[in-house]
């Protein structure tokens, strides 16, 4: 276990925002959690689980308590099933299972960020997400201080949600995750952009590894490398609406989806009519080719950002009346406080 003091959370979060945490604590084995949490015990000092910082933000005063971060690394399959330690890289686990030709996640290639912290916010895109193929997760249970197992059905997983950004916030370390795969590959149609993908470079290969290469191409061309760029992907969740709200909208002129998980506005399709696509504000630029990306170019801080969002979200709730979400976490010295609150989606 390793303890360093006074780490800023813009050196740990790939947006790179925010002051100082006053500990980070790494743990590298099963053993280190229980010890982490004696180690905040003995301090009095509240903590935030991090994974690799691709969903999260600091506020520019740092955080009073203690950040713990995952290091426990493998990946191991035993039939269908493959189990990861939450520390490992989350990419390094689609491309196991497509090497397996495993299907199930290949279209989740190149999503940022740990095993651990996938099912947090049901991590999704191109037409999967992980609840689709979760089995189980390995958890410490900060509550009553033990190891459990907790299988999918506990996780209430929904679009961007489980209990575990929801009602158990904080309360469970996932230390390793299973997922059930399967032979064989994605059902067609695929999702939209990876179909264009298809017909404009007459690709022929669907094989998990295939899908693999075809999402891992249309990600870089239009995603920020968070090694390049200061960004957390998609700063706002797209809208979900009733059935009636969709009528509504279709009416107003307003493409609506129907997917898996119900009718949807893409909010990046929101911000690009409100003439913002591109756009620098506050040091905050709105990714030209994925409006619903907010890259850090210039801000000098939480401050900015906050002051760049409100504004984006003023603009499309007077042009169209609906409440964008903000996608990532933000680590609060009170973590029962939120700057995020959510209405008018789910
Ligand atoms: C360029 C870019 C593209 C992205 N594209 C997508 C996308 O297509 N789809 C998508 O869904 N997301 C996307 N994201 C968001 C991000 O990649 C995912 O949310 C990812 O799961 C974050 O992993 P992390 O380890 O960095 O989590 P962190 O940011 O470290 O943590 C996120 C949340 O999970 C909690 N957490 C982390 N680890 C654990 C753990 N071991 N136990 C319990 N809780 C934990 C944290 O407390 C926090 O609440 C993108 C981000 C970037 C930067």
């Amino acid at each position: 276990m390793r303890i360093r003091e006074n780490i800023p959370i813009s050196e740990l979060t790939t947006m790179r925002i925010g002051g100082p945490a006053r500990y980070v604590i790494e743990v590298e084995s099963i053993d280190d959690i229980p010890k982490a949490y004696e180690f905040a015990k003995e301090k009095s000092l509240p903590t935030f689980i991090l994974g690799k910082g691709a969903n999260t933000i600091g506020h520019d005063n740092g955080f009073d308590g203690i950040i713990i971060i995952n290091k426990i690394c493998g990946i191991r399959q035993n039939g269908n099933l493959i189990t990861a330690q939450g520390g490992e890289e989350w990419d390094n686990v689609v491309e196991y299972a497509c090497q397996k030709n495993l299907t199930g996640i290949e279209a989740l290639s190149k999503i940022p960020g740990s095993a651990g912290a996938a099912p947090v916010q049901n991590i999704g895109a191109y037409g999967q997400d992980i609840s689709q193929v979760f089995d189980s997760a390995n958890v410490y249970d900060i509550k009553d201080h033990s190891f459990k197992t907790l299988q999918k059905s506990d996780f209430h997983f929904s679009y961007r949600k489980s209990i575990l950004n929801t009602s158990e916030k904080n309360r469970y370390f996932v230390s390793s995750i299973a997922l059930k795969l399967s032979i064989g590959q994605m059902p067609r149609p695929f999702y939209n952009s990876v179909e264009r993908y298809i017909t404009e470079h007459n690709c022929t290969d669907f094989t998990p590894q295939g899908i693999r290469n075809i999402v891992s191409k249309i990600r870089a061309d239009k995603l920020p490398d968070p090694k390049e760029k200061a960004s957390s992907g998609s700063f706002f969740k797209n809208v979900y609406l009733s059935e009636a709200e969709a009528k509504n909208a279709k009416l107003k002129n307003i493409p609506v989806y129907q997917g898996h998980d119900g009718f949807k506005i893409n909010s990046g399709w929101l911000i690009e009519q409100a003439g913002l696509k591109g756009k620098l504000i506050h040091g905050m630029r709105i990714n030209p080719k994925a409006s619903l990306v907010l890259i850090n170019e210039s801000a000098t801080g939480y401050s900015d950002l906050a002051k760049a969002r409100d504004e984006i979200r003023t603009k499309i709730q007077t042009k169209f009346g609906f409440y964008l979400e903000q996608e990532p976490v933000e680590i609060l010295d009170n973590p029962n406080t939120s700057s995020t609150t959510t209405k008018g989606v789910k």
